[in-house]
């Protein structure tokens, strides 16, 4: 089968620190150029536009979109046009609403269109979500509390409107925890930190609850130096989960669960034979959960981000 030829887009640190070796290690892609507004100096074909690409280029397949969702729309909607299909980092946008009109533009022309979320491919998230789904859960608490500075230096796009501030890493807690809890939840309060310079929060604590009443309680913060929390314990009738780093550990009454990191590699992977079966895979639901909290939490100010 003749590998997928693909062009990657935003060349920053997600995608030199997993596209570029996911792409390369996957005999299923052929990476055929990059995108970058300057030059990243990397052996493919370089332009610095889509247009650029889609005007001289080599033909191309696939794109996959590594830039800051507010200005991944319209490179989605220019690739799916020309019937490209379309790998949209987390999160798969700035709106809900332009990631639905993207979803219906990629079913118009018959491409694939995937909204990644990279967190449900760590290691202990498959065997959590089965474990969960025979268990009476009584409550979930997610702490998600990390240092910026070290973690998103000089991204001056994630405090923007859009950018989601201390939510582009809280979504992957979202992203997770919709997938492997069994029960649909919802937001029922939220209060977010926002620094007087800043667009986006630095810190928010959520509730949510579900039809069950079961509280998920969920706490994040940009502010945290020392040891970093990405972590989700569940008590349920049957002893606690508790998923560490980022769902990479997992621990169960049993005794600890360790796999090898692949979430990019297995990204890659689901893009391929999403490709080939020409379908769509777009679940908005960690990102519908942030949507609420800006519908419908309350706003602080706090004490200005400098870095
Ligand atoms: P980043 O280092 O800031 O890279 C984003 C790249 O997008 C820039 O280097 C730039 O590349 C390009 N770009 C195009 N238009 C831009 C604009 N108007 N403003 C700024 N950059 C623009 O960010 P990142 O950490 O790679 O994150 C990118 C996306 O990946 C985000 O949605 C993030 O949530 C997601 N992600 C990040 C991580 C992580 O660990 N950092 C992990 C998983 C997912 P060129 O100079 O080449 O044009």
């Amino acid at each position: 089968m003749a590998a997928i030829r693909i062009a990657l887009v935003g060349i920053g640190k997600i995608a030199r620190d997993q596209h570029l070796p996911a792409i390369a290690a996957n005999p299923d892609y052929e990476l055929a150029a990059v995108v970058s507004r300057h030059n990243p100096g990397l052996e493919a074909p370089y332009f610095e536009s889509l247009d650029a690409l889609f005007a001289q280029g080599p033909v191309v397949d696939a794109v996959a979109l590594c830039t800051p969702p507010q200005v991944r729309y319209d490179m989605a909607a220019a690739a799916l046009a020309r019937g490209l299909h379309v790998f949209l980092e987390k999160p798969p946008g700035a709106t809900l609403a332009e990631v639905d009109s993207l979803k219906g533009l990629a079913e118009r022309q018959r491409a694939t269109l995937f909204a990644s979320w990279h967190s449900r491919y760590a290691a202990g998230v498959e065997r959590a979500k089965a474990w969960l789904a025979t268990r009476a859960i009584h409550s979930v608490r997610i702490v998600w509390r990390e240092d910026v500075r070290v973690w998103h230096p000089g991204q001056a796009w994630i405090w923007e409107a859009g950018g989601l501030g201390v939510f582009d890493p809280g979504i992957n807690a979202l992203s997770i925890a919709t997938h492997i809890l069994p029960r649909p939840f919802f937001l029922t309060a939220a209060t977010l930190s926002i620094p007087v310079n800043c667009d986006a929060p630095i810190a928010a604590d959520l509730t949510f609850t579900d039809h069950e009443s079961t509280p998920i309680a969920m706490d994040l913060d940009w502010r945290q130096t020392g040891p970093q929390s990405w972590d989700i314990v569940v008590e349920t009738d049957a002893g606690a989960l508790r998923l560490a780093n980022g769902g990479a550990v997992l621990t169960l009454p049993d005794g600890v669960h360790e796999g090898e990191n692949r979430e990019y590699p297995s990204l890659y992977a689901r893009f391929a034979s999403l490709v080939r079966a020409r379908e769509t895979d777009v679940d908005i639901a960690p990102f519908r959960h942030v949507a609420d909290a800006f519908l419908r939490g309350r706003r602080v100010s706090v004490d200005a981000f400098v870095e």
